[in-house]
């Protein structure tokens, strides 16, 4: 997009700035009454950060900005004719900055967003970065997963990564409740999940988001893959026009469009967030995109089902601490979802709209058990599915995990044959544990699966 050039006769004001501390950034956001254009450039020995901002104003001061634990030590601005606006940064380290600009939405006017990557130690310190306007562009991987080579024989813990969502800029879905915001709500339930997940034998929990910040989507998945997740689980609170709308849901990706308008509605609002936090422009390697998208669509089918299956374990314990919004899980397009190698779960917790379940989503006891029935759900799913090389692995093949009696919710594409092979029980067994007089099962259905002792997969 090319400001014209009566856009920056008119000057805009800068009415606010606000910033966020990341584990690896610093994120300034300047919001503006109307579009600016910018360039960005870095000045070492003292190191600082010079934003030019023509057609703007300043219209506010840097006094509020929380400067410690960031690179920041300082903000100053000069007002260079009275349409052009000089930030300078002055920092005690070296960074790399990234700018963009933001369009208004919903939420936010005009935005002017500065980046400053912290630099490892050592790192040779990138060239002066100069961004004009850029669109916004959807962001498919055209990276290969790195492959984790499984330890033969070996124990290692199995690894869910945590997805608070939303965060910093971003607060997701408002609440009844005066300062309680969906990004919050999300980061407590995550650190309670976490806490139970690591009292786990044989399990580890790692946070995607570990404070306020904004996390891009596609970012999300990256950083759960880094840290080698088995599952990925994004934790949300849902909000709706009306205020009445209750319950907590599960979603999996769907391949083929929303399997409900509900489902494509959320997918819409969760992934305005980067249309919210903003992606940044991010470079895409084109080549071999074809493929990777071959390769993307395969291993995405592959995981589907897994999603899936945890997702309907996750959501049968939910329903027993809190009243779900829809009792099977529902399938969108949600970005967050798209890690190809990965099985992963969106869970709504519940909706933050609603001023009952405001309430009990911000009270820590509700939160603890929720996330307990969460835990329930994805330890059962991967006693029955353990990753090979897992501690879990070695206690199955072992004979040393018994199941209690479960409940299946049956799922679309499923027979009877399937699941009884999923529980390795019998056909006979599980027809007798339900009466069943035929093998014909409907969606929904709810089957008792009788304990069993698992044993190795043939
Ligand atoms: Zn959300």
């Amino acid at each position: 997009m090319v400001a014209l050039a009566a856009d920056v006769m008119a000057a805009s004001d800068v009415r606010s700035v606000r910033l966020w501390r990341a584990p690896d950034n610093t994120r300034l956001v300047f919001d503006l009454s109307g579009p600016v254009q910018h360039s960005v450039f870095l000045l070492s020995s003292p190191n600082r950060i010079v934003i030019d901002v023509s057609g703007a104003k300043l219209a506010t001061n840097f006094d509020q900005l929380t400067l410690s634990n960031t690179p920041i030590t300082g903000v100053r601005s000069a007002q260079r004719t009275p349409n052009d606006l000089r930030v300078v940064i002055d920092l005690s380290a070296a960074v790399t900055p990234k700018s963009f600009t933001l369009a208004p939405n919903q939420q936010y006017g005009h935005r002017l967003v500065v980046d400053l990557f912290d630099q490892e130690s050592g790192a040779a310190p990138s060239l002066p970065t100069t961004v004009a306007t850029a669109p916004q562009v959807p962001v498919t991987p055209t990276q290969a997963p790195p492959k984790l080579t499984p330890i033969p024989n070996g124990k290692r813990d199995i690894v869910i990564a945590i997805d608070a969502g939303h965060g910093g800029e971003d607060p997701g879905a408002l609440s009844p409740v005066k300062g309680q915001y969906e990004k919050h709500v999300t980061l407590a339930i995550s650190k309670e999940l976490q806490r139970q997940i690591n009292a786990e034998k044989g399990f580890r929990a790692e946070l995607v988001r570990t404070g306020d910040y904004f996390i891009p989507l596609r970012k999300r998945t990256e950083i759960a893959r880094k840290k080698g997740a088995d599952l990925f689980v994004s934790i949300h609170a849902d909000a709706a026009p009306r205020a009445a709308a209750f319950g907590a849901s599960v979603y999996a990706l769907s391949d083929r469009g929303a399997t409900s308008e509900t489902a494509r509605w959320l997918a819409d609002a969760e992934n305005q967030s980067d249309l919210i936090g903003g992606a940044g422009n991010v470079s895409l390697d084109d080549k071999d995109k074809m493929l990777a998208g071959v390769l993307l669509d395969l291993s995405m089918t592959a995981s589907l089902s897994s999603s899936l299956n945890v997702g309907n374990k996750v959501l049968g314990n939910m329903g027993r601490v809190t009243p779900l919004h829809k009792r099977r899980v529902e399938q969108a397009g949600f970005m967050v979802l798209k890690s190809p190698d990965i099985p992963s779960i969106l869970v709504e917790t519940g909706f933050i709209s609603n001023p009952n379940e405001a309430k009990k989503l911000a009270s820590a006891s509700h939160q603890q058990a929720l996330a307990r029935s969460i835990v329930t759900g994805v330890r059962q799913f991967f006693h029955e599915n353990p990753p090979p090389g897992t501690h879990v692995a070695w206690l199955r093949d072992n004979g040393k995990i018994t199941l209690g009696p479960r409940e299946h919710v049956v799922s679309s594409g499923e027979s009877l044959a399937l699941i009884a092979q999923r529980y390795q029980v019998s056909l006979v067994v599980l027809r007798s544990a339900n009466s069943l007089k035929s093998d014909v099962i409907k969606v929904g259905q709810r089957l008792q699966i009788p304990a069993t002792a698992l044993a190795a997969q043939p």
